[in-house]
């Protein structure tokens, strides 16, 4: 089971590697690896774990960010239909994506990173992936093809970059004139006086 302790933090030059690619067929060391990826994000999801082994919360987790260099992520995620997203994945490749950027309201966070940071990162709006996906349910490796947009793309992109050894803080902006929030922000008009209308 991955603890903080496990973690590999910001400084730590394994972060900034370039991860190679999981050789085929999947070994067993490998897909232990990626299960436990996972373990980690559904623990840290889960307050009685959070509690109990002092995990921090995230929804996602790379391989190099427990020291294996190889080009793997989990990502545990709801989109903004609330629709959930487990995706345990090996090789994945981005194949398209859209011209427009966006950045997450608010900034990014990442559990090798301990300091508070508030700049900004820009993400494509929408990206399609390859990949090949652990099914957790069936048991089984398989390709699949996928596009993600907003909220969970750019989930998609900090952990994918993580396997480029590329950081959130890397790339981080105080403002960006040409994206556009991610999440719609409040109306502030609307919420002065709601009754009104
Ligand atoms: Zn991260």
């Amino acid at each position: 089971m991955i603890l903080m302790k496990d973690i590999v933090y910001e400084g730590d030059k394994r972060l900034h590697e370039i991860c190679k690619p999981v050789e085929l067929p999947i070994s067993e060391e490998d897909a232990k690896t990626l299960q436990s990826l996972l373990e980690y994000v559904v623990n840290s999801q889960d307050e009685e774990m959070v509690n109990k082994y002092k995990i921090r919360p995230a929804v996602g987790l790379a391989a190099p960010q427990i020291g294996v260099l190889k080009r793997m992520f989990a990502i545990v995620c709801y989109d903004e239909n609330d629709k959930l997203y487990i995706l345990p994945l090996v090789n994945p490749k981005i194949i398209e994506h859209s011209e427009e950027k966006v950045y997450l309201n608010g900034g990014e966070g990442c559990i090798s990173v301990t300091r508070p940071t508030t700049g900004l990162t820009p993400r494509y709006k929408w990206i399609r992936f390859e990949a090949i996906q652990w099914n957790y349910k069936r048991k089984v490796f398989e390709k699949i093809r996928m596009k993600l947009e907003g909220y969970l793309a750019i989930v998609f992109q900090h952990e994918n970059d993580h396997l480029d050894g590329v950081l959130y803080v890397d790339k981080m902006y105080n403002n960006l004139p040409d994206c556009k929030p991610v999440m719609e922000e409040p109306d502030e008009e609307e919420n002065e006086n709601p009754e009104e209308k």
